[in-house]
């Protein structure tokens, strides 16, 4: 039996790749420290004979016994808000962190999948990005703690290949959603689904012509899927071109809840970035792979995820 290292295995992306693989046969080894993820979204595997669940900070040495054939490195915040509270963990996660799980590719001669994002490419000057895109950060800005330390995390990544040979893999993923996500981490697509089921107004950021290009997770699962069992090193951009400003989101969101709230607008954060949408040039000619899950069909789905939340967590959210 083929044996995974899931990193960041109790958060939204990675609770969803425990159970793809789960599905697909493999003895999952889901590694997190929960310091922005939550036991509640693996607790339906704990009792299956092939999962285990290690409890670590991954910028701490990472052991793990027996033979490992996969790793999958998904443990970092994400959202604005989170690595904006914790700014030096998160630099330590992409760098140490990630320093750790490749000196445990090399030893167990395993492949590894880094997670990567569209943040690499900071305020893009290019429209849309494609993966040669060398990007636009600030590195002393507010974001540059995370998009830094993603771009750090590539550089070792590559160099491991190159110099260690080992089997590396590289995705740079877009705005993702999809069921569990923490209705309060800040980012948009939780932001304006809570604020619309708790009858408030939906905060738009600037004057919400800044755009994102969302993608249902199930797609992006199947994106991440097909890179680790290609032969592809370089970094590829998985995520769903179709592109909209925040203000039409908003208005979307509004429709699809059926609630009659109205938009307040706020600060836009420093270094925003004011539009992003991928390129998948590449991941259709080497994956065959592109998304088959609109936003009116995912939106409805994640809505459903949020709706079953009780009225407490729904109010323990506000902030
Ligand atoms: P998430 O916050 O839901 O999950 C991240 C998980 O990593 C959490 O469970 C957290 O507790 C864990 N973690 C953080 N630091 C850790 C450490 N030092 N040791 C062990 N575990 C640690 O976020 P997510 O949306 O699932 O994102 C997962 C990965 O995908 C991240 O690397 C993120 O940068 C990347 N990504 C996500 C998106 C997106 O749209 N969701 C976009 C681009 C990149
Ligand atoms: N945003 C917003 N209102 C909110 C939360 C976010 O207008 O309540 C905006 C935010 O400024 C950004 C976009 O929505 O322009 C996407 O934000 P998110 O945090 O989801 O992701 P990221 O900025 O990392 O792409």
């Amino acid at each position: 039996m083929k044996r995974i290292l899931i990193t960041g295995a109790a958060g939204f992306l990675g609770s969803h790749l425990c159970d793809r693989f789960i599905n697909e046969g493999y003895h999952v080894i889901g590694m997190d420290n929960l310091i922005t993820g939550d036991l509640k979204n693996v607790e339906h595997l704990f009792k299956l004979e092939h999962f285990e669940f290690y409890h670590h900070d991954v910028t701490k040495f990472v052991y793990v016994p027996g033979k490992l054939d996969y790793i999958l490195h998904f443990a970092s915040p994400a959202s604005p808000i989170d690595y904006l509270k914790i700014p030096i963990q998160t630099l330590k996660v992409g760098s140490l962190g990630t320093h750790n799980l490749l000196g445990l590719a090399k030893e167990k001669n395993a492949r590894i999948l880094i997670a990567s994002t569209s943040e690499v490419y900071g305020d893009p000057l290019v429209h849309p990005q494609n993966e040669d895109y060398y990007g636009n950060v600030n590195t002393i800005g507010p974001r540059g703690v995370y998009d830094e330390a993603k771009r750090f995390q590539e550089s070792i990544t590559m160099a491991y290949h190159t110099y260690h040979g080992v089997e590396t893999r590289i995705v740079r993923i877009f705005n993702t959603y999809g069921p569990r996500m923490r209705l309060n981490d800040g980012r948009v697509v939780p932001a304006f689904i809570g604020q619309a089921l708790r009858g408030e107004d939906l905060t738009i950021f600037g004057d919400g012509s800044q755009t994102r290009s969302f993608c249902y997770v199930d797609d992006l699962i199947e994106g991440i899927y097909r890179l680790l069992f290609s032969d592809y090193v370089y970094p590829v951009n998985i995520g769903n071109p179709n592109e909209i400003t925040i203000a039409d989101f908003a208005e979307e969101i509004i429709k699809l809840t059926g609630t009659d709230q109205k938009v307040i607008y706020k600060p836009l954060p420093v270094n925003d970035p004011l539009q992003r949408q991928p390129d998948i040039t590449r991941a259709k000619e080497v994956l065959s792979w592109e998304p088959k899950i609109g936003r009116a069909e995912g939106m409805k789905k994640t809505l459903e995820y949020f709706k079953e939340l009780s009225q407490e967590e729904l109010h323990k959210s506000e902030h």
